[in-house]
């Protein structure tokens, strides 16, 4: 993989822009906030697209009747911050610890694959991810990335 100093700012608004046509069609509003225009990561840029990518599809998929998916990045010290938050069903706290394991899934069709394969990524780059959730609230993933 080949890592260069990318705006992680405009990578999310890319990604968000990507998946606008799919959360539209379930009344879905993506909304990217933040201070900054601009934050430069050293990144595999296709890598990191795909860890937002596999977590807005979540968020989107937590929600089959609308809402609003936020997505806030900010720096915080040496730490570039992301959060994504849904409104969505949430997730019961005997389920948090599967979460990520390879082929954990409560989708009728889906693979289990997408946050086992998204921990990865944020490992190869030296971040870290947190989940916070209540159901019948909403879910918010947490991703440090170092700047
Ligand atoms: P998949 O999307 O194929 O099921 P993932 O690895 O992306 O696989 O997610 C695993 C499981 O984690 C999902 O099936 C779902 O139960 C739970 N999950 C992930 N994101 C969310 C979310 N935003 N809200 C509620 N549950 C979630
Ligand atoms: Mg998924």
């Amino acid at each position: 993989s080949r890592f260069e100093r990318k705006n992680i700012v405009s990578l999310l608004r890319q990604v968000a822009a990507l998946l606008e046509t799919q959360a539209i069609m379930t009344s879905i509003r993506i909304l990217v906030q933040g201070k900054e225009d601009a934050l430069y990561i050293l990144c595999d840029e296709n890598q990191i697209k795909q860890v937002f990518i596999n977590i807005i599809k979540n968020a989107i998929e937590a929600m089959p009747d609308g809402g609003d998916v936020t997505v806030g990045v900010d720096r915080i010290g040496e730490r570039v911050m992301i959060r994504v938050t849904d409104q969505g069903r949430g997730i019961p706290e005997s389920q948090l610890a599967r979460i990520g394991q390879p082929f954990y899934t409560t989708k009728e069709n889906g693979t289990g694959l997408g946050l086992m394969v998204t921990n990865k990524i944020v490992e190869n780059h030296n971040g870290a991810m947190r989940i916070e959730s209540q159901v019948g609230v909403g879910t918010t993933f947490t991703i440090e990335l170092p700047v």
